[in-house]
């Protein structure tokens, strides 16, 4: 993890514990918009998943490819 993620993140788990914050990575500490994965996709991504189990777009899509699954995805309004 670059030092900047990791800088970003502890400052927002440590602002977590006073202020109400906007839902976060928990891997790199960006703001996250609301996605929704696959059933079979998160099966595989979840243990990847260490503390917390929120992730940005970017961070789910590294997991994926850590979880071996290698797609592009396609972003559809529900
Ligand atoms: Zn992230």
């Amino acid at each position: 993890m670059e030092v900047f993620y990791c800088l970003r993140l502890w400052t927002k788990l440590l602002l977590h514990r006073f202020v109400l914050l906007n839902a976060f990575c928990k891997e790199c500490g960006r703001e996250v918009h609301d996605f929704i994965a696959p059933n079979d996709v998160w099966a595989r991504v979840e243990p990847l998943i260490g503390r917390g189990k929120v992730l940005c777009y970017d961070c789910f899509c590294k997991k994926c490819w850590e979880a071996g699954i290698y797609t592009t995805w396609r972003l559809v309004s529900e």
